[in-house]
């Protein structure tokens, strides 16, 4: 019986890992969650599996949960909050398996941690390798952690790989949906609405990685986390707009073979697929081939989705850089949804402040932080002088 700790329970991935418990109930058993702001969620899940261990975001968030399950007559179960709860989780000593599913860069420390106690993890925090990906790839090797990818694509990759050595890897492909507006006119773009731009046509997830997937910034760190998951450089991590998001991706090898994975567009095979690692368990997720009639495969657009070309530049530029990017593209898709910025402002800001960013070598975690939050003070000034000199320019 594995042992699995979740970081982001109550998100879609941590639903999806509860799901698959679920099913595998002699296979997996979640022991120690981090929940967040959401009690009531939080509660259900404490109800249904009993963890000896939850930690939500806040004191009172803490408190809320320690009250309800008192009321419940529900004893046993510790719980924590803050940075240190999440970490308390992600490297309890009865943990085997952690599943890193917080959004942002509040699910690096917890992860790093995880790596650190030598938990073997199921990664789907994209922020991790954006913003921090030398630092966590040193540290898994050094203390011998399995990273396994839970993002779609760098699963497919990582399955496909296996049919090849890393000498005979000439390159990758990750499949893109290419979002709401893949075939949305250049001059349209100025007038998307956050309505618009949060529905997505093939994933339903959250609300910040919906709008990266309009942009396709969210492919863009999916380029950067594959360089590191996979030691290729940037000109070796292509992107191919498949608008069916069947082919999850694909490994081109050096004898001119395309290996590509297929399967349903469904978070739990990901989520199962690295539980189970290197075994494959049978599940009920499976594809009816004789239904497909149509793959598609196009060339992106870097003009019409800026994003994409500016986390190449960002790939190539350094760490400094690529937690610039990450930090600047998450102040900037807040300020869309708030109807501050534009959509096309998302990526003006990005670049602004990647701009404004001097190359640096980040030598540890905090390091890391202290520069996001530098790139996020960056971001919310270049939109507010945004906001200004456009008050200016109607007055
Ligand atoms: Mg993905």
């Amino acid at each position: 019986m594995k042992q699995i700790a979740i970081l982001g329970s109550t998100g879609s991935i941590g639903a999806s890992t509860l799901s698959i418990c679920e099913q595998f109930p002699g296979r997996y058993t979640p022991v120690a969650l981090a929940a967040g702001a959401n009690v009531e969620a939080a509660f259900n899940q404490v109800v249904r599996w009993r963890p000896k261990l939850v930690s939500l975001a806040t004191e009172q968030h803490a408190d809320d949960l320690r009250q309800r399950l008192r009321a419940a007559g529900i004893n046993g179960v510790e719980v924590l909050h803050g940075t240190s709860g999440t970490i308390a989780v992600a490297s309890d000593p009865a943990v085997d398996f952690v599943v890193s599913a917080i959004v942002g860069v509040a699910g690096l420390e917890a992860t790093y941690a995880a790596i650190l106690a030598g938990k073997t993890i199921g990664l789907a925090n994209k922020e991790c390798l954006v913003a921090a990906g030398d630092l966590i790839m040193a540290a898994a090797r050094a203390h011998q952690v399995a990273l396994l990818p839970i993002d779609s694509e760098h699963n497919a990759v990582h399955q496909c790989i296996r049919g090849g050595t890393a000498a005979e890897v000439a390159q990758i492909w990750l499949t893109a949906s290419g979002g709401p507006f893949r075939n949305l006119p250049a001059a349209q773009f100025q007038h998307i609405t956050p309505a618009q731009a949060l529905r997505h046509p093939t994933w339903v997830m959250g609300q910040r990685i919906t709008i990266d997937s309009a942009t396709m910034m969210n492919k863009g760190f999916e380029v950067i986390e594959a360089c590191r998951l996979f030691d290729l450089p940037p000109r070796k991590v292509r992107v191919t707009v498949h608008p069916q998001s069947t082919v999850h991706s694909l490994v081109e090898f050096v004898d001119g073979s395309i290996l590509a994975q297929i399967s349903v567009t469904d978070m739990r095979l990901p989520i199962l697929y690295a539980l189970a690692y290197p075994e494959r368990p049978a599940s009920s997720l499976t594809f009816d081939l004789a239904q497909l009639s149509q793959l598609d495969f196009s060339q992106p657009d870097l003009e019409r989705f800026p994003c994409l070309r500016l986390a190449y530049e960002a790939a190539e530029a350094g760490p400094a850089a690529r937690i610039a990017l990450n930090a600047a593209d998450e102040i900037a898709v807040a300020a869309f949804l708030a109807g501050q910025i534009p959509f096309l402002g998302i990526p003006r800001t990005i670049e602004r402040v990647l701009e404004l960013t001097p190359a640096a070598r980040p030598e540890s975690i905090s390091a890391v932080l202290a520069a996001d939050r530098a790139a996020r003070v960056a971001a919310e000034e270049v939109i507010s002088r945004s906001a200004t000199s456009k008050l200016l320019a109607t007055a």
